[in-house]
Parts: structure tokens; sequence; C-alpha cells
């Protein structure tokens, strides 16, 4: 099974995916990686989702990623005597460290260290921004506030704090529970919630020592003013404008997102964007003008992939919405403007490493002569990621002895991985490339591919090789 395009797709599974019936059709149409939710999922729930993957995986024979996505700290108030209130514009409301019920002067908000770190103007947005409240006053044991916009509140609603630097790790204890889980599970990414700081990330990294690799969602204001050090030490990032469109300005997300993906892009790490991009296809076979064009951008733009939420787990189309995606990306890459626009983003110069030079180069002699495949023979897939950071033309064949690699590089923009034994010395190297290469569809006898490849193989980040392949008939 290949694939006609270079951005990758990632479903969010869930009630409506939740059968190895209905995880494979949403292969069959597209989808490269699945997500699973620890917002919505136990371990149990997990441990099956990821056995019918990979039992669809070894049936397709193609490498699937997997990402569990930690919930972290999602804040919450506490409960009402009357299950909810209505807060009026201009009100005066409470938020305090009393835990009886609240009613419409005060709630409990039960987060003793939240409360000590507001201060006079912070914003307090309940129930996704829905009501607003400014702090005009704050003890440790309460915060009066205003309502700016007024509406109703209920029990255990979400609270979102865009301007208060939250002292709490992006890692609760439940996020490590479930962090354990999914590592012993075997997931190949995990995604972390609500990131503030490079620390956060470090934090993860440091239990994860390599088993999966990390993915920071980017939804918080402090997390935009330190990106460069979170793009630094994450594996790669989400544009998560769920609730990025709660803590900024909704007309702020656009430009957010195209930032992140191009500084992301720039550092040769993937980059997902997420989040209502077919919203309408929850209950509709056919999503709006809006939303192609949406998912048409993140394309153009040259994100590693796009994401399905709502709209594969808990919608009524959940295939349909995987095959739109597909045909989206699929017709965006063969637009006439598609190179233009995704070569003006490339970076301007390679990272002063042996890899990145050779991954330049690679490029260029692809698309000087048109060649047919950039192939790299990969053991921890660095090289893949090398290339397809300058996302040259031709599709990138990633042949690696390592089936976590493999997998892992279903999230990586243009790259196609095959699980094959190293290779013994150069001749085999150049031999087997141009077999899998014609055997893929790439390219077919009497083409030529690119190869390249660490000497002496099997020598992780020794990427030093690059060489032109002929496709032999016998292949
Ligand atoms: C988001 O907020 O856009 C997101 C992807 O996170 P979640 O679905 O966990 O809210």
């Amino acid at each position: 099974m290949r694939r006609l395009r270079r951005c990758k797709i990632l479903a969010t599974l869930g009630p409506a995916s939740a059968d190895k019936a209905t995880i494979a059709a949403l292969h069959d149409a597209g989808a490269d990686l699945f997500r699973i939710n620890m917002s919505h999922a136990d371990h149990d729930g997990m441990r099956e989702r990821i056995a019918m993957i990979r039992e669809i995986e070894q049936e397709s024979g193609r490498p699937i990623g997997i990402l569990v996505d930690l919930q972290g700290p999602k804040l919450r108030i506490g409960t009402f005597h009357d299950g909810a209130v209505m807060l009026k514009k201009g009100a005066e409301f409470t938020l305090d460290a009393d835990p009886t019920p609240g009613d419409i002067h005060r709630v409990h908000l039960p987060h003793p260290e939240i409360l000590s770190a507001l201060e006079p103007g912070h914003v307090v947005l309940i129930d996704d921004g829905k009501v607003r409240l400014h702090i005009v006053e704050a003890t440790p044991q309460s915060a009066r506030a205003l309502v700016d916009v007024a509406g109703r509140i209920s029990n255990r609603k979400g609270v979102s704090l865009p301007n208060t630097e939250i002292p709490l790790s992006a890692m609760t204890p439940k996020d490590r529970s479930d962090l354990e889980a999914g590592l012993n599970a075997g997931v190949d990414w995990v995604a972390i919630s609500f990131v503030q700081r490079a620390e956060d990330v470090a934090e993860v990294k440091k239990i994860a020592r390599g088993r999966a690799l990390v993915m920071a969602k980017i939804e918080k204001p402090q997390a935009i003013s330190r990106l460069a050090e979170i793009i630094e030490l994450s594996d790669a990032l989400m544009v998560a404008r769920g609730d990025l469109g709660v803590e900024m300005p909704l007309e702020k997300v656009p430009g957010l997102q195209k930032r992140i993906t191009r500084m992301t892009r720039r550092a040769g790490k993937p980059v997902v964007v997420a989040t209502q991009m077919l919203e309408s296809m929850i209950q509709s076979p056919v999503p709006t003008r809006a939303e192609v064009s949406d998912v048409a951008t993140a394309v153009f733009e040259g994100a590693d992939a796009v994401m399905l939420s709502a709209e594969s787990a808990a919608g009524q189309y959940p295939v349909e919405a995987v095959a739109t995606m597909n045909r989206i990306a699929e017709e965006v890459e063969t637009d006439s403007v598609y190179r233009a626009v995704i070569s003006a983003q490339r970076a301007a110069a390679p990272e002063p490493s042996g890899a990145d030079a050779i991954a330049v180069a690679a490029r260029d002699m692809a698309e000087t002569l048109d060649l047919k495949a950039v192939c790299a023979w990969t053991a921890s897939g660095s090289t893949a990621f090398r290339i397809a950071r300058e996302r040259p033309k031709p599709p990138i064949l990633a042949l690696t002895p390592n089936r976590d690699t493999a997998r892992r590089l279903a999230l990586v923009w243009g790259v196609h991985a095959i699980v094959t034994k190293d290779a013994s010395d150069i001749d085999d190297m150049a031999r087997r490339a141009s077999k899998f290469s014609n055997r893929e569809g790439f390219s077919e006898a009497g083409d030529r591919i690119i190869i390249v490849a660490g000497v002496p193989f099997g020598t992780p980040g020794a990427t030093n090789m690059i060489r032109i392949g002929f496709c032999g008939a016998e292949s």
C-alpha cells in the first residue's frame, strides 16, 4: 500500500472507531497514524486499541504509528448547590479555597497553587472561554473577579488562565501512570498537553528514555513565547488549535499556525495541525468549503500531518472524514502552485552537519536529474528526518532494520518506511534500495534514484554517503 501524498493523516480513535473493522477502514482510507486521547481512554481501552492496530499493521504489511495524547493539568471549578449558575456581565464572582458547593457569588477552585498564582488583572476563562472574568483582588485563599462575558457555568467546568504562569508541571499523577502504560504497550509517540516551558518536555523525555518520541502540544500563550526552546527539546510539535483558540484571541490562531509550522519545519521536526479541520463532518458526510480550504492551507504550508479529532473519534462519518482529508491532500500536492509554495518555506541554509549537507545535496540531485525517489538507509530514522526537512519533490523511501523507527516515521512528511535487514555492503545497499523502490511502485527498470546512507552500516548518526542508483530489471 503506497500513499499518493506526502502530508500524513493522524486520526483520533474513540467510540465511533472502537472496532477493528472501522480502524482498518480508516487505515485503508488514508490514516497513517492513530491517536489515543487519554482524556477519554483508560489503560485497558488503550491496550485494546493498540492490539487492534498492531493486527492491522501485520495484515496490511505497512508500519502504523500510534500516538498517546496525555490529558495534562486540566483545571476545573468545583460544584454548585443547584448544579449551575448564570453569571451577569459586571457582577462580582469569587473563586476560593472553600470546598463547599458554590452559588451566584462564589465557587471552589480546587487548585491551591493556582489561587496563589492569580493576580489582579489576570483573565479567567470558564467552559472553553464561554464565560470570561478578570481578577480584581487576590489572596492565596480567594480571588475576587468581575464578569466581562456573561453566561451559564455548571459543575466542574474547565478553567483556562491565558496570562497566569501556572506553577504546575505539564504532568499530573494520571499522566505519569498513562505514560508508563503507553510506553509499556509500545506506543511510538507521546503528546504532552498544556506545555508551558521546555522543562515540561524534558520531564517526559526523561521518563520515556527514547522508548517513544515526544510531541509538545502548543496550546498556551506561555509556550508561544518560548517556542524556540520548546522546539529544540521536542521531537515534534502539534498546533493544538482547540485550546490555543480559547487562550488566545481566535483571530491570532491562523498566524500562529503559520509561525509554529514554519519554525518547526525549519528545525527538521514534524509538525501536526490539529482540531476542527473537518468539524462539520461529525454530523455531515460532506465538509464545508471553508473546512476544505483549512486542510488545504495546512498541506500547502508543508505540515507533516493533519489531524482528525471528534470527526474520527465520535462522528457519524469517520471513514469519510479520513477519505476527504486524503483527497484534499492529494489534490493540493498535484496543484501547479504547490511546489512553489512549499519550497518558499524551506530552510534557507542547511544546518552545519554531514547529514544536513547530504540531505540538501540529495534533494538538489534528485530534482535536477528528475530522479524517482530518495532512498535513505536509516537505523534511528534521523537521516529520513533530515531529508524530509528539505521537502524534496520525489518521495522518501526509508529503509530501516528497526520496526520502531518505521512506525515513528509514519508521522514524517513524505516518508514511506520499509523494515528490512541492514545492508551488508555498498553494492547490497544500492541493489536493495532499487529493488524496494521498484517493488513499492516509486520506480521502474531503467529509472534512477538517490541513495543516502551511513557507512559503516549500523552506525547511528553517520550519514556520509550519497549515490545515484540505477533500477535494474531484476528488481
Ligand atoms: C486541542 O486543544 O486542539 C487539542 C488537540 O487537544 P485536546 O483534543 O486534547 O483538547
